[in-house]
């Protein structure tokens, strides 16, 4: 009986351990599944925030955005309504107005009238400009005393009775040298424009000399005076309207003194081309 009773004492003890191992095997498990648990909590948990701060960030690009779009259709409709776009603007750049032609085939309109500005005492005596050109006239003529020149307005703007005198007192003097009094008027219409045909009508032309040689014949062209303003004029809006070898197209001898007004676009332009106004005009026409 003694050998059952130890028998039966092992076979607890043996159960015992057997219970004792499998709940530490099962603790073990179950410690092993609460870490992975929360190992995967603290994964869930980190790709939560990831998530959350992923769809802040695309929340605010969203926004800003929208911000941005709605700015551009703001802008959008500014331009529509109210700015004036890039040909818009281009456009309204035109004055064709200023390039009015007035030559010995175009007379002055009969009621044209412009409007005048006294041009400063110290650039020439008593002198009227159309009020659109006066200001550059004058800072022309002061830039090119400041580049080296010497210029001295010797005519600006005329009025049909100045004409008349300038042009009366040429044919007296073609008579004068020679010419008959009927082929007079023709010779001296080359030199000096026939009333109601002088750009000097416009109050946009005028006759600038340089004061150390003021005789208006071609030796103006090698002065210090007209080498800066041949050069610069078109910055003012002017062109030398009367270049060597254009009388077939300007019905006017090389006036190496004579400066129309015509803008700056249009001055830049026909500068660039190296046309006259007429030629200007002409390729105008055919755009
Ligand atoms: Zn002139």
């Amino acid at each position: 009986m003694a050998k059952s009773k130890t028998k039966r004492k092992t076979n607890r003890a043996a159960v015992f351990l057997g219970v004792v191992v499998v709940l530490g095997l099962m603790l073990g498990v179950m410690i092993q599944l609460t870490l992975a648990a929360n190992e995967q909590r603290q994964r869930w948990q980190a790709g939560e925030r990831l998530a959350r701060a992923m769809s802040a960030t695309a929340v605010q690009t969203l926004e800003a955005r929208h911000k941005l779009e709605e700015e551009s259709v703001r802008a959008a409709k500014l331009a529509l309504t109210g700015q004036p776009d890039a040909r818009t603007a281009l456009r309204a750049q035109e004055q064709p107005e200023l390039l009015i032609l007035v030559n010995p085939w175009n007379a002055l309109p009969e009621d044209y009238d412009p409007q005048l500005q006294q041009v400063g005492r110290e650039f020439g005596t008593d002198y009227m400009m159309d009020l659109r050109c006066a200001d550059k006239l004058e800072q022309m003529i002061a830039d090119c005393r400041e580049g080296g020149g010497h210029p001295w307005i010797c005519s600006a703007y005329r009025t049909q009775k100045n004409q008349q005198d300038l042009f009366d007192n040429k044919v007296l003097r073609v008579i004068l040298e020679g010419n008959s009094a009927e082929e007079a008027p023709d010779i001296a219409a080359t030199a000096v424009a026939r009333p109601g045909t002088s750009e000097h009508q416009l109050g946009m032309a005028v006759d600038i000399i340089d004061e150390y040689y003021a005789i208006l014949d071609e030796g103006q062209e090698e002065t210090a005076t007209q080498n800066w303003l041949m050069e610069n004029c078109w910055r003012y809006g002017f062109i030398l309207r009367y270049p060597n070898g254009t009388t077939d197209i300007t019905g006017i001898i090389y006036e190496p003194w004579h400066y129309r007004y015509v803008g700056e676009r249009y001055a830049k332009e026909i500068t660039d081309l190296g046309v006259t106004l007429e030629e200007y005009l002409q390729m105008r026409r055919g755009r």
